[in-house]
Protein backbone atom coordinates (compact mmCIF):
# COMPACT_ATOMS: atom_id res chain seq x y z
CA UNK A 1 0.00 0.00 0.00
CA UNK A 2 2.91 2.11 0.76
CA UNK A 3 4.73 1.26 -2.38
CA UNK A 4 1.17 2.66 -4.27
CA UNK A 5 0.48 5.68 -2.23
CA UNK A 6 4.44 6.94 -2.98
CA UNK A 7 3.08 6.58 -6.71
CA UNK A 8 0.42 8.21 -6.87
CA UNK A 9 1.73 11.48 -4.73
CA UNK A 10 4.37 11.12 -7.48
CA UNK A 11 2.02 11.64 -10.03
CA UNK A 12 -0.03 14.36 -8.58
CA UNK A 13 2.82 16.42 -7.95
CA UNK A 14 3.84 15.99 -12.06
CA UNK A 15 0.32 16.90 -12.33
CA UNK A 16 0.51 19.97 -10.27
CA UNK A 17 3.89 21.04 -12.10
CA UNK A 18 2.42 20.92 -15.39
CA UNK A 19 -0.51 22.70 -14.81
CA UNK A 20 1.48 25.04 -12.89
CA UNK A 21 4.14 25.76 -16.05
CA UNK A 22 2.28 27.60 -18.93
CA UNK A 23 3.71 26.53 -22.48
CA UNK A 24 4.91 29.47 -24.90
CA UNK A 25 3.78 32.67 -23.44
CA UNK A 26 6.48 34.81 -24.95
CA UNK A 27 7.34 34.74 -28.20
CA UNK A 28 10.71 36.04 -31.04
CA UNK A 29 11.72 35.97 -34.35
CA UNK A 30 14.61 34.81 -35.66
CA UNK A 31 16.05 35.53 -38.87
CA UNK A 32 17.86 32.40 -40.36
CA UNK A 33 21.02 33.28 -42.67
CA UNK A 34 22.34 29.88 -44.61
CA UNK A 35 25.78 30.58 -45.83
CA UNK A 36 26.65 27.04 -45.09
CA UNK A 37 24.18 26.14 -48.23
CA UNK A 38 22.83 23.08 -46.19
CA UNK A 39 19.88 20.84 -47.30
CA UNK A 40 17.07 22.82 -46.74
CA UNK A 41 15.16 20.08 -44.86
CA UNK A 42 17.68 19.53 -42.52
CA UNK A 43 17.62 23.02 -41.82
CA UNK A 44 13.93 23.26 -41.36
CA UNK A 45 14.16 20.07 -39.30
CA UNK A 46 16.79 21.78 -37.38
CA UNK A 47 14.99 25.34 -36.62
CA UNK A 48 11.84 22.71 -35.55
CA UNK A 49 13.90 20.91 -33.01
CA UNK A 50 15.39 24.21 -32.02
CA UNK A 51 11.49 25.48 -31.59
CA UNK A 52 10.79 22.56 -29.89
CA UNK A 53 13.72 23.52 -27.66
CA UNK A 54 12.37 26.23 -26.87
CA UNK A 55 9.11 26.03 -26.42
CA UNK A 56 9.23 23.64 -23.53
CA UNK A 57 10.61 26.69 -21.89
CA UNK A 58 7.96 28.76 -22.87
CA UNK A 59 9.00 30.66 -25.94
CA UNK A 60 7.25 30.70 -29.54
CA UNK A 61 10.02 30.80 -32.32
CA UNK A 62 8.79 32.41 -35.66
CA UNK A 63 11.73 31.37 -38.39
CA UNK A 64 12.89 33.99 -41.10
CA UNK A 65 14.29 32.85 -44.28
CA UNK A 66 16.86 35.25 -44.99
CA UNK A 67 19.26 35.78 -47.78
CA UNK A 68 22.15 33.59 -47.09
CA UNK A 69 24.84 36.35 -46.96
CA UNK A 70 23.92 38.51 -44.00
CA UNK A 71 25.28 41.85 -45.75
CA UNK A 72 22.66 41.91 -48.70
CA UNK A 73 20.36 44.59 -48.15
CA UNK A 74 16.60 43.28 -47.50
CA UNK A 75 13.98 43.40 -44.91
CA UNK A 76 15.92 40.99 -42.91
CA UNK A 77 18.68 43.84 -41.54
CA UNK A 78 16.39 45.60 -39.27
CA UNK A 79 15.71 44.11 -35.40
CA UNK A 80 12.37 44.49 -33.25
CA UNK A 81 13.57 43.90 -29.83
CA UNK A 82 12.72 40.52 -29.73
CA UNK A 83 14.14 39.95 -32.92
CA UNK A 84 17.67 37.69 -33.51
CA UNK A 85 20.00 36.16 -36.52
CA UNK A 86 20.91 33.04 -36.68
CA UNK A 87 23.67 32.41 -38.89
CA UNK A 88 24.63 29.05 -40.21
CA UNK A 89 28.08 29.11 -41.73
CA UNK A 90 30.37 26.46 -43.24
CA UNK A 91 33.19 26.65 -40.56
CA UNK A 92 34.82 28.88 -37.86
CA UNK A 93 37.73 29.62 -39.37
CA UNK A 94 39.95 31.15 -36.64
CA UNK A 95 38.55 28.60 -33.92
CA UNK A 96 39.06 25.23 -32.17
CA UNK A 97 37.56 22.21 -33.90
CA UNK A 98 35.58 21.60 -31.01
CA UNK A 99 33.83 24.79 -31.42
CA UNK A 100 30.50 24.42 -32.56
CA UNK A 101 28.92 27.81 -31.93
CA UNK A 102 28.98 31.03 -31.33
CA UNK A 103 26.98 34.14 -29.77
CA UNK A 104 28.13 37.65 -29.86
CA UNK A 105 27.29 39.91 -26.52
CA UNK A 106 27.97 43.32 -25.79
CA UNK A 107 27.72 45.39 -22.55
CA UNK A 108 25.02 44.23 -20.34
CA UNK A 109 24.48 40.92 -21.87
CA UNK A 110 22.60 42.45 -24.41
CA UNK A 111 22.84 40.63 -28.22
CA UNK A 112 21.12 40.11 -31.11
CA UNK A 113 23.75 37.42 -33.43
CA UNK A 114 25.12 34.22 -32.89
CA UNK A 115 26.59 31.43 -35.57
CA UNK A 116 26.47 27.56 -35.83
CA UNK A 117 29.58 25.50 -37.75
CA UNK A 118 27.38 23.31 -40.17
CA UNK A 119 30.89 21.33 -41.08
CA UNK A 120 31.15 20.14 -37.47
CA UNK A 121 27.97 19.09 -36.90
CA UNK A 122 28.71 17.04 -40.36
CA UNK A 123 32.13 16.14 -38.69
CA UNK A 124 30.12 15.25 -35.53
CA UNK A 125 27.31 13.07 -37.26
CA UNK A 126 30.14 10.92 -39.62
CA UNK A 127 31.93 10.50 -36.14
CA UNK A 128 28.82 10.02 -33.78
CA UNK A 129 26.04 9.02 -35.70
CA UNK A 130 24.13 12.29 -34.18
CA UNK A 131 21.31 12.99 -36.34
CA UNK A 132 22.93 16.66 -37.82
CA UNK A 133 19.28 18.23 -37.89
CA UNK A 134 18.94 17.30 -34.20
CA UNK A 135 22.32 18.55 -33.33
CA UNK A 136 21.86 21.50 -35.56
CA UNK A 137 18.37 22.46 -33.04
CA UNK A 138 19.96 21.91 -30.08
CA UNK A 139 23.39 24.19 -30.70
CA UNK A 140 21.35 26.55 -32.35
CA UNK A 141 18.92 27.15 -29.22
CA UNK A 142 22.15 26.82 -26.94
CA UNK A 143 23.42 30.11 -29.17
CA UNK A 144 19.71 31.68 -28.85
CA UNK A 145 20.18 30.60 -25.02
CA UNK A 146 22.74 33.12 -25.00
CA UNK A 147 20.95 35.82 -26.10
CA UNK A 148 18.44 35.31 -24.49
CA UNK A 149 19.43 34.62 -20.91
CA UNK A 150 22.57 37.53 -21.19
CA UNK A 151 25.40 37.36 -18.82
CA UNK A 152 26.11 34.49 -16.85
CA UNK A 153 23.92 31.70 -19.51
CA UNK A 154 26.12 29.02 -18.65
CA UNK A 155 24.94 26.55 -16.23
CA UNK A 156 26.06 23.05 -15.29
CA UNK A 157 23.51 21.01 -16.00
CA UNK A 158 20.72 20.98 -19.39
CA UNK A 159 21.24 22.84 -23.06
CA UNK A 160 23.47 25.78 -21.54
CA UNK A 161 26.49 24.03 -20.14
CA UNK A 162 29.62 25.02 -21.89
CA UNK A 163 31.04 21.96 -23.18
CA UNK A 164 29.12 19.13 -24.03
CA UNK A 165 30.47 15.52 -23.39
CA UNK A 166 29.35 12.91 -25.61
CA UNK A 167 26.90 11.68 -22.94
CA UNK A 168 24.80 15.38 -24.18
CA UNK A 169 24.84 13.68 -28.05
CA UNK A 170 22.31 10.37 -26.44
CA UNK A 171 20.47 13.21 -24.60
CA UNK A 172 20.34 15.41 -27.71
CA UNK A 173 18.88 11.73 -29.21
CA UNK A 174 16.10 11.32 -26.69
CA UNK A 175 15.21 14.99 -26.90
CA UNK A 176 15.88 15.60 -23.20
CA UNK A 177 18.84 18.42 -23.38
CA UNK A 178 16.64 21.23 -22.23
CA UNK A 179 16.73 24.34 -20.64
CA UNK A 180 15.97 24.27 -16.79
CA UNK A 181 12.97 25.84 -15.28
CA UNK A 182 15.09 28.93 -13.99
CA UNK A 183 16.61 29.67 -17.46
CA UNK A 184 13.13 29.56 -18.98
CA UNK A 185 11.66 32.06 -16.21
CA UNK A 186 14.63 34.09 -17.01
CA UNK A 187 14.20 34.23 -20.37
CA UNK A 188 10.88 34.96 -20.35
CA UNK A 189 11.20 37.74 -17.85
CA UNK A 190 14.20 39.06 -19.64
CA UNK A 191 12.25 39.04 -23.36
CA UNK A 192 9.39 40.95 -21.40
CA UNK A 193 11.27 43.66 -20.79
CA UNK A 194 12.61 43.45 -24.11
CA UNK A 195 9.25 43.71 -25.71
CA UNK A 196 8.17 47.00 -23.34
CA UNK A 197 11.45 48.50 -24.55
CA UNK A 198 11.71 50.32 -28.15
CA UNK A 199 15.58 51.16 -27.96
CA UNK A 200 17.75 48.24 -29.09
CA UNK A 201 21.23 48.85 -27.98
CA UNK A 202 24.07 49.48 -30.49
CA UNK A 203 26.33 45.81 -30.59
CA UNK A 204 30.18 45.76 -29.52
CA UNK A 205 29.87 42.31 -29.17
CA UNK A 206 32.13 39.91 -27.05
CA UNK A 207 32.38 36.10 -27.76
CA UNK A 208 31.12 33.16 -26.14
CA UNK A 209 31.49 29.47 -27.33
CA UNK A 210 30.03 26.06 -26.99
CA UNK A 211 32.52 23.44 -27.26
CA UNK A 212 31.73 19.57 -27.69
CA UNK A 213 33.92 16.79 -26.11
CA UNK A 214 33.37 13.90 -28.77
CA UNK A 215 36.21 11.71 -27.57
CA UNK A 216 35.05 10.50 -24.36
ZN1 LIG B 1 27.65 28.72 -24.47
Amino acid sequence: MGFRFTNWWGLSVLLVVEIATPRAIAQITVQVHNSARMSPSVLRQGEAEAARILADAGIDVVWVSCPSNPTVVSDCLGFTPNEFSLHIVSDGRTLNDSVFGQAFLGDGGIGKFCDVFFRRIERAWQDSGTDPALLLGAIAAHELGHLLLGSNAHSQVGIMQPVWPRKNLRAIDRGTLLFTREQAARMKARLARRANSALVKPENPGQLFLRLRLLE
